[in-house]
């Protein structure tokens, strides 16, 4: 199953306290202080990585914990620091208070990282507190408390390619025919629907990744259907393919109305690199076909035709895919 969000808890360590201690030797009498400084406490950190492509390992692990600094010691030796913790999320993934809703950030890149929770400072050993007219201070601190956080994860999906249409319009078959089945970024379906992932080699050292977005129908924005629940997976898309059925009555209708539920839904999303692709060519009659040649989606904006069941147009439009994403 595809996870794209997750809660999860965090904690970082406290410092280790300082402590008072006195130097105590042979032959030394009245030693000054030597109690050492605490150590720190360990940061956690979220780190992400590209090697990862879902949230699921947070469903069985939600609790990351880092350890308390160790105290200072006699001899003004500070005590030991904590590791940090280091919690790997897949590129993509936003990060959030989970009670405040605040964002808190958004790890785009591979081992863009950011300390989510601070260790606490060490607490002051009493040596620290040692002043010309206090020789022998009773004094030490104890060590900053670590921070602890709700931590909301969400992954928005690094697809180059976003497949929009209405349903039935051929897009999970399209998605199927055009990626490779092995090895695949994923065939997840989310928690209950199906938007699909697939990795696309168009040649070698040239693959990309398409995302099929299900549910869009006139009236999403405003909740219709499956809503705009999707839709926030394709915002960072780099090329967005129209499907349109070649047998309906009106395509750039069709395609209006589509381009219409983006715009409402973020009105920079029509500005990307966008491509038709009239499906289901294999049951257009000839009269159907010439009649679709002549439709003009607007500049800039090409038209292909294709049939994912007999294979007709499937390697233009994977190649005119490959061009739009470079860009
Ligand atoms: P989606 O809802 O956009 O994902 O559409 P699907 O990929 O599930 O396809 C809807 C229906 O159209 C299915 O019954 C497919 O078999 C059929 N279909 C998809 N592509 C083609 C095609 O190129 N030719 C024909 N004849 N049928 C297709
Ligand atoms: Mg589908």
């Amino acid at each position: 199953m595809f996870i794209d969000s997750a809660k999860i808890y965090i904690r970082s360590g406290s410092g280790g306290n300082g402590i008072i201690h006195w130097r105590r030797e042979k032959y030394v009498p009245k030693g000054g202080p030597d109690g050492g400084n605490g150590g720190r406490g360990g940061d956690v950190i979220v780190r992400a990585d590209k090697q990862l492509h879902t949230l699921m390992d947070f469903r069985y692990k939600r609790r990351y914990i880092a350890k308390n600094g160790n105290p200072g010691e006699g001899s003004n030796c500070e005590g030991r620091s904590a590791d940090a913790v280091i919690i790997k999320v897949p590129c993509g993934t936003i990060l959030r208070n989970a009670d405040t809703g605040e964002i808190l950030a958004d790890l785009v890149e591979h081992n863009s990282e950011i300390i989510i929770a601070k260790g606490g400072h060490g607490g002051k050993g009493n040596t620290e507190f040692a002043t010309s007219t206090n020789q022998a201070p009773r004094i030490c601190t104890p060590g900053e408390a670590g921070q602890e956080l709700n931590l909301e994860l969400e992954l928005k999906l690094l697809a180059d390619v976003g497949l929009v249409g209405f349903p039935n319009a051929g897009k999970s078959t399209l998605i199927s025919k055009i990626s490779a089945a092995k090895p695949k970024i994923a065939d997840y379906p989310f928690t209950t629907l199906h938007p699909n992932l697939g990795m696309v080699y168009f040649e070698e050292e040239k693959s990309f990744v398409v995302a099929d977005i299900p549910g869009l129908i006139a009236g999403a924005h405003e909740g219709k259907g499956l809503g705009i629940q999707f839709l926030r997976h394709i915002e960072r898309t780099k090329t967005l393919v129209y499907l349109i059925e070649c047998t309906s009555d009106d395509p750039k209708k069709d395609f209006t109305v589509l381009r219409d539920e983006l715009k409402a839904f973020d009105p920079s999303l029509p500005k990307k690199p966008t491509l038709i692709a009239l499906t289901k060519l294999d049951i257009a009659d000839d009269k159907q076909r010439n009649a679709l040649k002549k439709i003009k989606f607007g500049k800039g904006i090409p038209a292909h035709y294709i049939s994912a069941v007999t294979g007709e147009g499937l390697k233009k439009l994977v190649a005119a895919m490959w061009e739009a994403c470079k860009i």
